[in-house]
């Protein structure tokens, strides 16, 4: 495996980040709504929206803990990272995501327990519609969860010319969900309160984890989004 030359963003213990500032971007609930760019919902549904949205965003509480460390090796399909016990190597379409990474940040991020447990309560009322709002909210908490993270490693990989990638999450784009294990074990007890289920599902069920990769700045310009050469132009998660 070729060796990457050495990253001054270097390994850091793991952050924890305690909360998150940015208000609930409302765009994004309807496109979790299944909404289409540039539609509105008529003033009832809106009424309800509004009403759910501002009950969830109160129970959200949403959090995210990452650590950054050295990439020891990696090619087109895996990456080994040093960690103080040892190498963790993933595997997956790591030389289209990560190609530029010197280092890497694994990170956990959730919106918290609390919202999950409202939408299961409006389920079992049968009001899927509140349930559905809230369960959007939900998404988007974790969502920003993961953009405080990113916003962080920005800011820091900036000062030495370096950026940070796209995440690349366990279960997308040829990265196996059972990848979420090694992911997890970098985190031993300082987890935010997420846990892997055996079958690799994180509760609360609104949570997200995944690698971001800190690169020189020109390079990761240079490969842009993996989404940009990729054929499934009807996938969900372009971006
Ligand atoms: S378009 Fe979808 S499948 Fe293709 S790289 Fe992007 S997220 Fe992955």
């Amino acid at each position: 495996m070729p060796q990457p030359s050495s990253s001054p963003i270097s390994a850091r213990p793991p952050r924890i980040i305690e909360q998150v500032d940015e208000a609930v971007d409302r765009a994004e609930v309807l496109r979790y709504l299944g909404y289409p760019v540039g539609v509105s919902p008529n003033a009832q549904i809106q009424n309800i929206l509004d009403y759910w949205v501002a009950q969830a965003d109160q129970l959200a509480t949403p959090r995210a803990i990452y650590v950054v460390l050295p990439v020891a090796e990696k090619d087109r399909r895996r990456l080994r990272l040093q960690t103080g016990r040892g190498m963790v190597e993933f595997h997956g379409a790591i030389g289209e995501f990560l190609g530029a990474a010197r280092s890497v940040a694994a990170f956990i991020a959730t919106a918290g327990g609390d919202v999950v447990r409202l939408a299961s309560e409006l389920l079992g009322k049968q009001d899927a519609l509140a349930a559905m709002v809230v369960n959007a909210v939900g998404a988007e908490r974790a969502e920003a969860a993961e953009a405080a993270v990113i916003d962080e490693l920005r800011e820091q990989a900036a000062k030495v010319g370096f950026a940070p990638t796209l995440p690349y999450s366990p279960g997308y784009c040829g990265m196996a969900l059972t990848e979420q294990t090694k992911l997890f074990s970098l985190f031993d007890q300082e987890n935010i309160g997420v846990t892997l289920s055996a079958d690799c599902l994180m509760r609360p069920l609104k949570s997200v984890s995944g690698l971001i990769g800190i690169g020189p700045a020109a390079e990761v310009e240079q490969f842009g989004s993996p989404c940009d050469r990729c054929e499934l132009h009807d996938c969900a998660m372009r971006r």
